[in-house]
This record gives structure tokens, sequence and C-alpha cells, in this order.
């Protein structure tokens, strides 16, 4: 019970489902059908089968040879960013897509900041043939076009959303309120460990596959199924979630978390989330967030458009505040530092949220015999603008 969520959908202090009224049938729908569903010899297969053919499963463990010496310990990375759409949120969507229809549902609504989840929400109603709307705050849809116009090549509809600052958290709340006026026909599709229960639990069993499969190929590669360190990125935390779930009972492995510091903690443009955080309730779960004294969102900052999140999902608040993950940040210029040093060293681009876990290994002093493993979350093709106007600095 340590590690998983309680029967009123916390984990610790953290979680719960602070929604209003009106959403109570969508979520109690949600709540009472979706363990049995997803525990289906039928779900669990077809979700298998989807992940193999689909999505490229499973994918590399790659040994980084060059990147290890100069480390001086062993580094594996486990490679998401070789599954298809490019990261680790095609494994939700693809339990999602499979849950919804399960359910009966005809219609798929998510919210999206970057456009990351928004295309891989797009992708598998495509693939499902369902219909697809996407709320997206209309200043990420002038920013984030060439994701705009992939959802619309896919057959979704982008709804800007264009209340508070017409960003992911708006969008979030559109999302919501499509889904009041919605709630027969209509699944909503989260994109992280956020939101109220079950999302968090949901989504974590999605990703979970990263870990499961990290085990088995360590195993293959070192003769045993337990590294010393696992470090991943959190915005949400679902790719974090993915590659801790298994080893959560396994005290010996330090799992590392690394937020965005964007310019610096304590910069005032930031989207570190624990270490400028407090507690309170954003889309529906209490957890640690970035507020004012008077519970106003603050707006986060972050060079990553996916790790520009003000909150965290309520797992990874609960596992720091009981010491079971170390929660490191990083900054804009040690991610792009650490994003050009695994593209010379070991020939992959990786995406600009990934480099934040990547920059978290100068940080940690290794010793020789570790087994390291960095979960890349995405590649980097999206991210291109960014490393192009770094170029000569880092380079
Ligand atoms: C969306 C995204 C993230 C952040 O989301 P989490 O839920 O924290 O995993 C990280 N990496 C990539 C490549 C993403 O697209």
């Amino acid at each position: 019970m340590k590690y998983t969520i309680d029967e009123h959908g916390y984990y610790g202090k953290f979680g719960g489902a602070y929604i209003p009224e009106l959403l109570y049938p969508n979520i109690k729908e949600l709540e009472d059908n979706y363990i049995r569903i997803i525990e289906s010899e039928s779900f669990k297969s077809e979700f298998k089968e989807l992940l193999k053919d689909y999505v490229g499963r499973p994918s590399p463990l790659t040994y980084a040879k060059r990147l290890s010496e100069k480390y001086n310990t062993h580094i594996y990375l486990k490679r998401e960013d070789v599954n298809h759409t490019g990261s680790h949120k095609i494994n939700n969507t693809i339990g999602q897509i499979l849950l919804a229809k399960a359910l009966g549902k005809k219609r798929i609504i998510a919210e999206t900041g970057a456009g990351q989840h928004g295309v891989a929400t797009a992708t598998v109603c495509a693939l499902m043939g369902m219909q697809c709307t996407v709320h997206m705050g209309e200043t990420d849809v002038k920013r984030q076009m060439p994701n705009v116009l992939r959802m619309k090549m896919l057959g979704a509809t982008v709804v800007p959303a264009m209340s508070g600052n017409r960003t992911l958290k708006d969008a979030g709340n559109e999302a919501f309120r499509d889904w009041i006026n919605n709630p027969t026909e209509t699944h909503y599709l989260l994109g992280s460990v956020v939101g109220p229960h079950p999302y968090p639990d949901m989504v974590a069993r999605f990703q979970a596959v990263i870990s499961e499969e990290i085990q088995w190929q360590l195993q293959e590669k070192t003769g045993n199924t337990l590294p010393n360190y696992v470090i991943a990125c959190i915005g949400g935390g679902s790719n974090a979630m993915g590659a801790f779930y298994h080893f959560l009972e396994h005290e010996s492995v330090q799992l590392i978390a690394v937020e965005a510091a964007g310019l610096g903690v304590n910069s005032g443009e930031t989207a570190a989330s624990i270490a400028k955080g407090s507690i309170g309730v954003i889309q529906g779960a209490k957890t640690m967030l970035m507020q004012t004294n008077d519970g106003q969102i603050i707006e986060p900052y972050s060079i990553s458009a996916g790790l520009d999140y003000p909150g965290i999902g309520p797992a990874h608040a609960h596992f720091h505040d009981i010491g079971r993950t170390t929660v490191l940040n990083a900054t804009d210029h040690e991610a792009l530092q650490a994003a050009f040093e695994l593209t010379r060293l070991e020939g992959i681009i990786p995406a600009i949220e990934s480099a934040h876990a990547l920059a978290a290994l100068p940080k940690i002093q290794f010793t020789k015999n570790d087994i390291v493993v960095v979960n890349i979350s995405g590649r980097g093709d999206k991210d291109m603008d960014t490393y192009i106007a770094n170029m000569d600095t880092y380079c």
C-alpha cells in the first residue's frame, strides 16, 4: 500500500478527486470499471499486441558506452524515443483508447500544451476510428503550429481555449467543461499521472510497461533485474512513473526525478513544482503546485514545453514526501548542455524534456560498478528549432 493508492484514491496525503458535482457520474463510471477492464484477458492481449505491432515495443535498452566512460559508471538508456509518434505518451493513449472502447464511448477529448499528447491522442483516434476533439490554449495553438497541423491531418478538431493565460491549464479546464456537457458518449483521455482519481493510477498502469521491460532487459545484459539508479524527468510525471513503477518496492534502487528549473529555481521563471511548490488542488487532485499565498496558480516557465506545468502527479508528491525518490532539478542551460552531450557521444538527439533527466548525471556521485538507467522519454525532432537557436553556444 505504501506506493499505490488507497481505497479513496490517495497516495498518502496526496491525490483524491476534487471535482465539481456535475463531473461525478463520469469519474464514478471510470472508477467503477477501470480495474476490471484493464485486468481482463481480452484487454491485456489487445494492449500488448498494439504495443508490439503498432508502437514498436519493446523499446530498446541501449548501453551508452561513451557516456558511461565520461561519468565512469555504467549507463543504460531506455529508448522511449523510438516509439511510434516519438515518445512514451503513446503507451497511455493506446491504453485509454482501448478502455474507452470497452466502455462503449464514441468520442474522445483531450487537453494538450505543446501538442505532443494531442498528437498521440489524435493518432490512436485515427487508428480506432473515434471522433477526436483536442482542447489547446490559444497561445499554444499559435506557438505549436506543426503539432496543430499534425492533429488536423490525423482528423482531430483542435479547439483553442480562450480563458486565462490560454495555455495548458486552461485547456484542461475546457476539457473538463466539455466532458460535463457530453457525459455519456465521451471519454476524457488525460495525458499524464495527474488529475482526479482514478487517472493517476490508471495512467501509471499503462506506463508501467517501461519498467517491466527494463527489468528483463537488464537481466539479459547484466544478470540482474535491479539497477542502482533510475533517472527520469517529471512534468506531470508519467514517464517517470512508468520507469519507476516496478522498482518502487525495491528500496535498493535509487529513484531520481528531475524537475525543470527553467532559468533557476529562485529566478521566478521555473517549473520546479516540488522545489518551489506547496500543497494545493490542481486539475482535481491534491498535490504539490506552484501557487501564490492566496492560492492562485503561478504560471510556470521552462524551455521544455512538456515540463512546463505548475503541478506534479500526486504519486510523485507522495514519493518525495516519504523520501522514496530524490528530486533534483535542471535549468534550461543544463538541459541544453546534456542534449548536445548525448548527441555527440551517442548519436541520439533527445527531446529537451529527456535532456533534463540526462542533466542529472553530473550531479550524482556514481561508483564504477553502478548500473544507471536514464529514461529517454522522447526524441528531439520536435525541438530542432530550440537546438538550432542554441547550436553556436553548445557545439
Ligand atoms: C510530455 C512529455 C514529458 C512530460 O510528461 P510526463 O508526464 O512528466 O512524462 C516528458 N518527455 C516527453 C518527450 C514528453 O513528450
